[in-house]
């Protein structure tokens, strides 16, 4: 089956931070964890280029708003590299196969009657890039998300007749209970939708950085409506000759944080009706990673910086600790401090030390060679339906279920290991055909729990997955084997080796 899944596009103007990570390690996970299963995967991520926030930036810094973008766009592609992100493709909308794409569709929306030209008044955030009405005006008509002054703002617009689609989006939303997920947002968009639809600006005029409309040229569209048209355009150029949208469209899941939910919900399936095309199957909304900048760490500092933590502690770290500490679909803190104990306790101390004690109990007691287990270990039973269950989890895009379900089996083999004490058997000759079955049962738990950390952290299940002579990543493979086979155990570094914390300079310099 395929399985179309997509992030937000960034805009160039910011800098690449830890909320951008996190959608992206996020995404990966499940694109990794789908292509387990045998699935048709298409990953798209990529940089949002037009609008006026690039155009303002580029303004301020003395450049041109492309050559702004083709100075920041490397950086977000560079940050989705050093995730180990799989992408399938990044998208650029300013690249000319992009504008192309827009122009038609909207264009074939605007023949289908659904864009009239008129005036619009109102109160516009530029940092957002969006008229704001109601309550999204804070006080003394201030954008609440950015805090400036919001621009009162009358200019020529073709609008897209949202209200239109009223109806039908009612329906799509009773049809559909998890449209958008978790049901916390679904009911936020079905409450904005039973609010009454007004008809939005899809033009602008006054702005010269955007996609040319092809009907009217002196107007370009609103950045929205080009930016969220980039999860169709990429699938028709993508590939050279190939249309991807024969296979993809619609998209399977998008992910996003909570501030562009309405973009997401309401208008872009609305536009999708209107260009005739189909709406995506799901969509899933996260929370913010809040910073506790209280608490310091000896290395890190106060604050989480994705390439500083990757520099330290390796990119595998960093997405466990991601998708492990908060609850994907909510808000939660992240801090220094936090992301250290993790490392140190789950990774280091958890499962790190049960690779690194099994394979040299492999090696000391066995020559390097996985035994043959006479009967099924007691573990296998721990292990029964981990996969299933890990599926389901990630069908419900409940990414840290699946991690910590996978958690709970490595903490169940440490406690296996002190149980069975096979250090004991080991000096006991009549015990031998017992250590044969733990060390089985060892090294069999660990290649299915290091199967299923694949997605979350690729590097160093590979290097362990590789020592142990497991070749087999499919989600199908695991499973507990009474009898498989091993190749003999290589060599393995420590997977999450402690680090020194650097030591902080000395208040005063010393005495001569
Ligand atoms: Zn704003």
């Amino acid at each position: 089956m395929a399985y179309y899944v997509t992030t937000p596009i960034y805009y160039v103007n910011a800098e690449p931070h830890l909320g951008h990570a996190y959608t992206i390690v996020a995404v990966d996970v499940l694109a990794r964890h789908m292509r387990q299963r045998g699935e048709e995967v298409f990953f798209l991520t990529g940089t949002d280029e037009h609008g006026e926030p690039v155009a303002q930036e580029a303004d301020r810094l003395g450049m041109t708003p492309k050559e702004l973008a083709d100075k920041n766009a490397p950086r977000f592609r560079d940050m989705v590299a050093r995730l180990d992100a799989t992408n399938d493709f990044f998208i650029r909308t300013s690249d000319e196969r992009h504008v192309e794409g827009v122009r038609r569709i909207l264009q074939r929306v605007y023949d289908a009657g659904h864009v009239y030209l008129g005036t619009y008044e109102g109160w516009y955030c530029p940092r957002c890039a969006d008229f704001k009405s109601g309550n999204e005006i804070g006080a003394g008509n201030r954008c609440p998300i950015h805090g400036i002054e919001l621009d009162w703002q009358e200019e020529e617009n073709y609008f897209f007749r949202l209200s239109a689609f009223q109806e039908r989006l009612e329906r799509l939303y009773a049809e559909r209970g998890d449209f958008v997920m978790p049901v916390a947002r679904y009911n936020e968009a079905r409450s904005f939708i039973d609010g009454g639809l007004a008809d939005i600006s899809l033009t602008r005029s006054s702005l010269p950085w955007g996609v040319p409309v092809p009907w009217d040229e002196r107007h370009v569209f609103y950045v929205w409506f080009d930016a969220l048209l980039n999860y169709y355009t990429a699938l028709t150029y993508a590939r050279d000759g190939e249309d991807l949208a024969e296979r993809f469209w619609p998209p399977t899941l998008h992910v996003m944080a909570k501030d562009i939910l309405k973009f997401h919900a309401v208008i872009w399936p609305a536009l999708l009706m209107a260009a005739g095309l189909e709406i995506p199957r799901r969509l899933f909304v996260h929370g913010y990673l809040l910073m506790d900048e209280a608490k310091m760490s000896k290395s890190l500092g106060n604050v989480i910086d994705p390439f500083q933590v990757i520099d330290l502690y390796g990119t595998d770290a960093l997405r466990f600790y991601l998708l492990r500490e908060i609850v994907f679909g909510g808000d939660g803190s992240v801090s220094p401090e936090g992301f250290e104990k993790r490392y140190t306790t789950e990774l280091a101390n958890e499962y790190g030390n049960l690779a690194s004690r099994t394979l040299s109990m492999i090696a000391r007691y066995r020559d390097g060679v996985v035994p043959v287990a006479a009967e099924a270990p007691t573990v296998a039973s721990d292990l029964d339906g981990l996969a299933a269950s890990v599926r389901e989890r990630f069908d419900a895009v409940d990414i840290t279920g699946a991690l910590d379900e996978i958690w709970q089996r490595v903490r169940r083999l440490n406690q296996w290991v002190q149980e069975e004490a096979p250090w004991q058997l080991a000096k006991d000759p009549a015990a031998a055909a017992r250590l044969d079955g733990v060390l089985y049962g060892l090294a069999e738990g660990l290649r299915i729990v290091s199967v299923l950390l694949e997605p979350f952290m690729p590097e160093k299940t590979e290097q362990l997955l590789g020592a142990l002579g497991a070749n087999d990543r499919s989600l199908d493979g695991a499973r507990f084997r009474p009898d498989g086979r091993f190749d003999a155990i290589g060599e393995l570094a420590p997977l999450f080796p402690r680090l020194e914390p650097a030591e902080p300079p000395a208040a005063s310099p010393a005495a001569s």
